[in-house]
């Protein structure tokens, strides 16, 4: 008797991998083996390819982009065990996720939380098919770590808002349909007066000015709100609940930054670093990488790498099986930024002159595409809240110290 319902879930979960395999055999095309862009998030969209296009259709439409999401709202509806089964299947002929961003990061699971019954029907399915695209409008200029001193003030008009004010720092707002943004609705009170509300992009008095950065690219932009209507059916919550759910937003996007699958996950991705250093470096007689400090150095990163990523996983489940995710995320983004960026210092240092390139002939593209990340990884401990803030939220939340300590 307990063997077979030990066996049993053993079996279903083995029926459940044929069943992905077989899946994923008949819709994923090899010539897109490898091909993710781990930054095409940021960089901007993209045109898909017609086989491109297909694979998002084809994952959309099994609701396999968001594997765990409820089905009822265009979700796969696996248990957690065979969502791992699937990324292991996936990850075995190379097939990626060619659904992602915020939607998927942040906003969804926060709807999923707070949204109403109406809300999750109209926007939870969007996303898990990565047809509409959202954007975060969160920091203003004066309201980056001190986020609860935003000032975009929405008016209550009876029937909807009336919003006006400025976002910073916008992550493709240029090409988002929609905004998930944190406004001001009562100025007397700080964290209490603000409101959590979803806005169409092409409002009347939405205005987008992308930021030129030194790269020339401008996935950044400042947001501009002039007397933009806003329905009260897009208010997330009740007003002044906003600081709440906010807050709920930024665990999801820090366990999601932190290397749970979107972006971050992927720039952990590519050649081993062993496997370069030997072809840039060289090897010694006795075929060990030729300069014996970086070899250890490589070691002591891919060992702290698979530490975190253990413990990643182990996290992961337990938030699932407790209340989602916890302040203990607020670690996880540490040291996973700190992995990130030392991964991304040894892989330009491993390629030496070959890791100079931004652009042009004579660097291969792997490499081009080391250099953006290496770049681009600056960036992650700022955003998703700096390291210092996450500091102060382990300091305060998990190890209970006070402000003054
Ligand atoms: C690449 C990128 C993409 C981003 N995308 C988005 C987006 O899509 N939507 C959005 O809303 N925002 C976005 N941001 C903004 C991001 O959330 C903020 O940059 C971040 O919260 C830090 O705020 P700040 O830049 O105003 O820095 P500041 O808050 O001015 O901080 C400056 C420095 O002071 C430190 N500091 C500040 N307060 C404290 C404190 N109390 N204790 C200790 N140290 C402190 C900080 O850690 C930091 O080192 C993005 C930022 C980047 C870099």
């Amino acid at each position: 008797m307990a063997t077979a319902e030990i066996e049993a879930p053993v079996d279903a979960l083995e029926a459940f991998r044929a069943h992905a395999r077989e899946w994923l055999g008949a819709h994923f095309p090899p010539s897109l083996k490898g091909k993710d862009n781990a930054m095409s998030a940021v960089e901007g969209p993209h045109e898909n390819t017609p086989e491109e296009a297909a694979w998002q259709q084809a994952m959309g439409e099994k609701g396999w982009g968001v594997p765990t999401w409820p089905k009822e709202y265009g979700g796969g509806g696996l248990s957690r065990d065979e969502a791992r089964v699937l990324q292991e299947e996936m990850a075995r002929i190379g097939a990626w996720n060619p659904i992602g961003g915020m939607g998927v990061m942040m906003f969804g699971p926060t709807l999923l939380e707070y949204g109403s019954e109406e809300q999750k029907r109209e926007h939870i399915p969007a996303i898990a098919k990565g047809i509409v695209r959202w954007c975060q409008g969160y920091s203003e200029p004066g309201a980056g770590s001190d986020l609860a001193s935003l000032q975009a003030f929405a008016e209550d008009r009876g029937d909807h808002y009336v919003v006006n004010g400025q976002k910073t720092w916008t992550s493709g707002g240029q090409w988002a349909d929609k905004c998930f943004m944190l406004v001001r609705t009562d100025k007397t009170r700080k964290h209490e007066g603000i409101t959590f509300l979803l806005c169409d992009m092409d409002t009347p008095g939405v205005e987008v000015k992308p930021i030129r950065l030194i790269s020339g690219s401008s996935p950044f932009c400042e947001t501009f709100f002039t007397d933009v209507k806003v329905p009260k059916a897009n208010r997330v919550g009740e007003e002044g609940q906003g600081w709440t759910i906010g807050k709920r937003l930024l665990q999801h996007e820090r366990s999601s930054l932190s290397g749970g699958g979107s972006t971050a996950g992927r720039m952990f991705s590519g050649a081993p670093l062993g496997q370069l250093a030997k072809k840039y470096v060289g090897v010694d007689e006795q075929g060990r990488i030729a300069d014996a400090d970086l070899r250890s150095r490589i070691v002591r990163h891919e060992m702290d790498l698979r530490a975190f990523m253990l413990t990643l996983r182990r996290a992961s489940a337990e938030a699932k099986s407790n209340q989602g995710p916890s302040a203990a995320t607020s670690i996880m983004k540490n040291v996973g930024a700190r992995i990130m960026q030392e991964r991304s210092e040894l892989l330009i240092e491993i390629r030496g002159l070959a890791g100079l390139g931004w652009e042009g002939e004579g660097f291969e593209e792997e490499a081009l595409k080391d250099v953006r990340t290496w770049l681009f990884g600056k960036a992650v401990s700022i955003y998703g809240g700096s390291t210092e803030i996450q500091n102060n939220v382990i300091a305060k939340r998990i190890l209970g110290m006070l402000d003054h300590q």
